[in-house]
């Protein structure tokens, strides 16, 4: 039996991996897809301190991995299907079978939330994204929308704004929401035009988005935006449909946690963007992290 098992391999899993194994913990993680979870879809991480040459989300994400493999983590590339997590021994099913551990720290991280428009899902792939980094080379030398106003949106304009001849920033207020220091360098930028108070209501075109029907939510005034692309930020989701119904959420559905990262569930710890945090970045992810390790440890010993 695995001392800890960690799901997810973003900064919070591999955080964790590396303070469990350092703290003498018998230690797996299991990851579905890359190490460095929603960072490698970022195309410039400038705020984690020690690394002020910026570097991609996908390198941060294998250099986190190599530290953590380092001190004697094992990581697996499998999925986690199903969780019983109430009892002392904790049980995770995978495609290959069953696994079994003492203590469990649940790092899933979050999923990007969907505007909830029609023809949203069959127009993904068809001009729409969630994802500026993958999709955006698509788009070079054209016209393209993003809508949100945080810290995803506008990195993601300002990261277009490099090859694309226009991009639409549709935001439903008139301010940011995100980092003055993003929001400042996208409102400078020559090509970035600002669409503020103004919501989607439609895709226009057919098999692929020819425009957006845009609403302003002050003069419910509709208007029309011809384009090429459309990348969709306005937030995540905590991926929590696994754990439903055996550990509490808030109602917001993020994991409940309290500063020692324990759930209701002993022996069942969360960390990172997954659960009830006031701030999502790699630095509270990792920190969120080696707090569960270290509490995970308490607890088995
Ligand atoms: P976020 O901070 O939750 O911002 C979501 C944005 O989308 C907000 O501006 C929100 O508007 C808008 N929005 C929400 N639902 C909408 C809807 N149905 N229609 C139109 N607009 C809608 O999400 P995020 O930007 O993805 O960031 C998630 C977390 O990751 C945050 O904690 C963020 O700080 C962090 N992050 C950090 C970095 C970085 O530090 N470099 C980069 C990316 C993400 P309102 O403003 O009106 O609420």
């Amino acid at each position: 039996m695995t001392d800890i098992l960690i799901i997810g391999g973003g900064p919070a899993g591999l955080a964790a991996g590396l303070y469990a194994q350092r703290g003498g913990a018998n230690t797996l993680l299991l990851e579905e897809m890359f190490a460095g979870g929603q960072i490698v879809k970022t195309h410039q991480v400038d705020n984690y301190p020690g690394f002020s040459n910026s570097p991609d989300g996908f390198t941060l994400g294998a250099a986190l991995e190599e530290h953590a493999r380092k001190f004697g983590l094992t990581v697996e590339y499998t999925s986690a299907l199903s969780m019983d997590l109430t009892g002392e021994t904790k049980t995770i099913t995978t495609p290959e079978g069953e696994l079994e551990a003492k203590a469990v720290i649940l790092c899933m991280g979050a999923n990007p939330r969907p505007l909830g428009i029609a023809r949203e899902e069959e127009m993904v792939g068809r001009g729409l994204s969630y994802c500026a980094t993958c999709d955006g080379a698509f788009y070079s030398g054209k016209t393209v929308a993003v809508i949100g106003g945080g810290d995803t949106a506008v990195s993601d304009a300002i990261y277009l704004a490099r090859g694309c001849e226009k991009v639409y920033l549709i935001h439903r207020r008139d301010s940011l929401r995100a980092a003055e220091s993003l929001a400042q360098a996208a409102l400078a930028a020559p090509n970035i035009v600002p669409v503020w108070d103004s919501v989607v209501t439609e895709f226009l075109g057919g098999d692929a988005i020819i425009g957006l029907r845009v609403k302003n939510v002050k003069t419910e005034e509709e208007s029309e935006l011809a384009l090429d692309g459309v990348f969709v930020a306005v937030g995540v989701l905590p991926r929590t449909e696994l754990v439903r119904g055996q550990v509490a959420l808030t109602p917001a559905g993020e994991i409940l946690t309290n500063e020692r990262m324990e759930t209701n569930l002993s022996g069942v710890y969360a960390a990172g963007d997954i659960r009830n945090t006031p701030l999502r970045q790699v630095i509270t992810a990792c920190a969120d992290g080696a707090i569960a390790a270290f509490q995970a440890i308490a607890y088995l010993s």
